[in-house]
């Protein structure tokens, strides 16, 4: 088995034993929401954001339990999905979604989400978002898809995300992750999406190996240590954290386009989520923004913080 050291470089903590990591790693829909719910809960004690942290926990059960009975998503053909990969294009298209695909994904989510703890203002979202028409749905959806969420209707959209993240991950999840490439820094294989952070893996036979988190779809794909999530440079690499936290989770910060993604030390720590430990470190965020560092991920949980 070919074994390869990364070196350290300017992060003391980056010294990893890899033995041929997978390329990619496809979502297991039916254990993804059901953990992050279970991690978005255990954040939320004695935390500044608690009461969000633990609607975003049953959200994610939400996310979990409508996949019970849904529809088989329909899946691009085979010859589409060829004709990607010979491009270097991801075989599921965010681009170019009908939302017939996704609807009853969306329905469910709307009305299991009705019996949620939630805010008055999280509340008439959700009313909004259910006396909607399907024109305006799928206008949602188009926009979420786009990342383009208008900020004056962003707790509508935050349950339009969610679904579509169910949507996207069952349909990774039908993929061959063998037959995936890579597509470009910063984008997932599978769906194009960005990272919503990096983790480094505790995995056996990948121990050390870094993969980023697909904000959509939640597929992870491996990627070099050290070296810029976003644009691919490998010049003018730092990393950040808050003094005095336990230093399982850093922001790798990319002087040549100015961006910064979070690296979870998971190998450290495996109850890190790529997801829910983002949004329960945004105390990092302001940290590095006041250096002038602009958010390069995504993640639709954090937006308007
Ligand atoms: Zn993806
Ligand atoms: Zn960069």
């Amino acid at each position: 088995m070919p074994r390869q050291i990364i070196s350290a470089g300017s992060d003391p903590t980056a010294i990893g034993e890899v033995s041929a990591p997978p390329f990619a790693r496809l979502p297991e829909p039916m254990l993804l929401f059901c953990r992050r719910a279970e991690r978005w809960n255990a954040l939320a004690a004695g935390h500044d954001l608690g009461p969000y942290l633990r609607f975003l926990a049953a959200l994610a059960d939400v996310q979990h339990r409508i996949q019970e009975g849904l529809a088989e998503p329909e899946m691009p053909d085979a010859a589409a999905r060829e004709r990607a990969r010979s491009f270097g294009m991801p075989p599921l298209d965010r681009g170019n979604l009908a939302l017939d695909r996704a609807a009853e994904t969306l329905d469910r989510l709307v009305v299991a989400a009705s019996e949620i703890k939630k805010t008055v203002a999280a509340t008439d979202a959700l009313d909004r978002l259910k006396q909607a028409t399907p024109a305006k749905r799928a206008g949602m959806v188009r926009n979420v898809l786009a990342d383009a969420i208008p900020m004056e209707a962003l707790a509508e959209h935050i349950y339009v995300a969610a679904a579509l993240q169910v949507h996207f991950a069952r349909l990774a999840a039908r993929l061959d992750a063998r037959a995936l490439v890579p597509v470009g820094d910063g984008a997932c294989p599978a769906c194009g999406s960005p990272p919503t952070s990096s983790i480094i893996v505790g995995w056996q036979g990948a121990h050390g190996a870094r993969f980023c988190a697909c904000s959509l779809c939640g597929t992870l794909w491996n990627y070099v240590r050290i070296k810029c999530t976003l644009c691919g440079s490998t010049k003018g690499i730092g990393y950040q954290e808050i003094d005095g936290g336990p230093g399982t989770v850093k922001a790798e910060t990319c002087d040549s386009c100015g961006c910064y993604v979070k690296v979870l030390h998971q190998h450290k720590d495996p109850g890190l989520d790529p997801v829910a430990d983002d949004v329960a470190t945004l105390g990092l965020d302001i940290l590095v923004r006041e250096g002038g560092y602009r958010r390069g991920s995504f993640n639709p949980f954090l937006i308007g913080y």
